[in-house]
């Protein structure tokens, strides 16, 4: 579509949309000041930056429905994306040329956008809210959600279109796998409630499903009694195997509440077990010489007033029966909130802000010994090197119960019952990340020429084929449930997957 006809159709469109009937006080819902364009064409990534024609700023669901069906009304509708709370790392709530739907408006000023329900223990709230209002609101009363994401400054309808993962994941399942009903507006303009039983396509669908059916403007999610405390434990480790499979007890014995690992790649990482101990010090300095990566596990168990007595003999108990490097072992203690919120809000960066190439892969159990050797403990240390433009870089590396993921959902994970996350956290600067991606595609490749079964998550994918590889035996489900709720491809574009 032409820009002008664009910004034309933008302006009829921001005045029908207006809610408030007195003209003096209506309020502009769509925009295209700098400030605006700039919001719509800024991500995490800072890798992207796709201009839009404007940004809505919905002060209803309302807004919502009569934009998207303006768009759908037309011959050549314009896009749509939701921007949760820009946290994509590849300009997926882009809508270049299109309109960006600053999700957060939605809530701005309303009070009641997170009810909890103590008798039905559940959450409603809004797709525009941060995990880290419903973290606190839940945990006032004495319930919490029980599946998380790392950092919680992350919108609901943000995570619940990917799949939302941490250390929970293993026992209760991804975010996704703990909601039970959604309000979604599609991309007909169509407003419908969802749940496994009413309106199931739409609510699979949605589910992990890179906001290509719909914007979630609710979500009704699972709560369980809160722990008021942690005990939180990281342990070090020089052998691959030896880690894995204590991170696999872990998961399977149900006993501890959250586990992680991480790939220590130069001595810096290793400070919580170094720090207070030189030779300690040199002992992992000798050993990353050698063989180029540690490993650490991090693994927490809960407790509150009624099982403080008891949680120093089971931590204990838990800790003597890993095989972790003797003496590596640093322990403490904290609340349950300030361990969900352990990250803070990472947002507040001043400008030269870097560029965050991530790659995030699922790797089949059955492949990581092969994956260590060829990608953590065979590349990863290269990242080292300045010439990378590496500034900064974090590597998780956990596994999940397959069990725990219901495959009706469009989120895709490898065919295996564990499978791991690996999470390349990559920081460079602005204008270095093509040395990460370049670092990210020999991974990518290596798993190709090995036949390792990866997937990604957050997937960044261009190419269509490479799309239908993505969802496998789900790609005609995927593209079955487009035609039915977004037929003219009007949402999300920027994923790449229909347009
Ligand atoms: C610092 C950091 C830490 C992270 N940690 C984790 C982690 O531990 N675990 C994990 O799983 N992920 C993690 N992520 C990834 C994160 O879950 C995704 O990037 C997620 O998309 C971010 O949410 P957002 O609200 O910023 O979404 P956005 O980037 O705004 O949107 C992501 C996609 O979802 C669509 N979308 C947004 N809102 C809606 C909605 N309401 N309805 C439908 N579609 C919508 C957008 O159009 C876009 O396609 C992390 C990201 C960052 C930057």
């Amino acid at each position: 579509m032409h820009p002008s006809t664009l910004s034309i159709l933008l302006l009829i469109i921001s005045l029908t949309l207006t809610t408030i009937p007195s003209a003096a006080s209506k309020p502009e819902i769509i925009r295209s000041d700098a400030a605006s364009l700039s919001l719509g064409s800024t991500d995490y990534g800072n890798i992207v930056h796709d201009l839009p024609a404007g940004v809505a700023y919905p002060s209803s669901e309302k807004d919502v429905v009569e934009l998207i069906r303006a768009s759908h009304a037309l011959r050549e509708p314009f896009a749509v994306a939701a921007r949760g709370r820009g946290h994509s790392v590849r300009g997926q709530a882009m809508a270049g040329g299109g309109v960006v739907v600053d999700m957060a408006a939605l809530g701005k000023g309303k009070k009641g956008r997170i009810r909890i329900d103590l008798e039905g223990m559940y959450a409603d709230v809004g797709g525009e809210q941060l995990w880290v209002d419903v973290l606190k609101e839940a945990a006032a009363v004495g319930v919490a959600p029980v599946s998380w994401t790392d950092y919680v400054y992350l919108s609901v309808g943000g995570t619940l279109s990917n799949a939302g993962i941490s250390g929970q994941a293993f026992v209760h399942g991804p975010q996704i796998s703990n909601v039970v009903e959604l309000d979604v507006i599609t991309g007909k303009g169509e407003f419908m409630t969802c749940s496994s039983t009413r309106n199931p396509e739409l609510f699979f669908g949605v589910l992990g499903g890179l906001g290509q059916f719909g914007i979630i403007t609710r979500a009704r999610i699972v709560l369980d009694k809160a722990p008021t405390r942690v005990k939180w434990a990281k342990l070090l480790y020089s052998d691959f195997t030896t880690f894995t499979v204590d991170q696999e007890h872990l998961i399977s014995n149900n006993a501890s509440n959250y586990v992680e690992g991480f790939i220590v790649t130069n001595e810096n990482a290793a400070s919580d077990w170094t720090s207070s101990s030189p030779s300690r010090k040199a002992e992992v300095a000798a050993l990353l010489k050698k063989q180029g990566v540690l490993y650490s596990i991090e693994f927490v168990k809960y407790y509150d007033n009624y099982t403080a007595a008891t949680i120093d003999q089971e931590f204990d108990t838990l800790l003597k029966e890993l095989k972790y490097m003797s003496g590596y072992n640093a322990t403490t203690d904290a609340s349950f909130v300030e361990f969900i919120n352990r990250l803070g809000d990472l947002d507040n960066g001043t400008p030269p802000l870097p560029s965050h190439p991530w790659l995030n892969l699922f790797i089949p159990k059955s492949s990581i010994v092969e994956f260590n050797a060829g990608v953590l403990a065979g590349m990863l240390p290269k990242l080292n090197d300045p010439k990378l433009n590496e500034t900064f870089g974090i590597f998780i590396f956990y596994p999940f119960n397959r069990n725990k993921w219901d495959d009706r959902m469009t989120a895709v994970v490898p065919d295996e019952e564990v499978f791991y996350t690996l999470a390349a956290l990559h920081t460079a600067p602005q204008d270095g990340y093509k040395s990460i991606d370049e670092f990210n595609n020999e991974i990518l490749e290596f798993c190709k020429s090995k036949g390792l079964k990866v997937k990604q998550y957050l997937p960044n994918i261009k190419a269509k084929k490479e799309w239908m590889d993505h969802f496998g035996t789900k790609w005609e489900t995927v593209e079955k449930r487009k035609a039915m709720f977004d037929p003219k491809n009007i949402l999300s574009p920027a994923q790449r997957i229909f347009n």
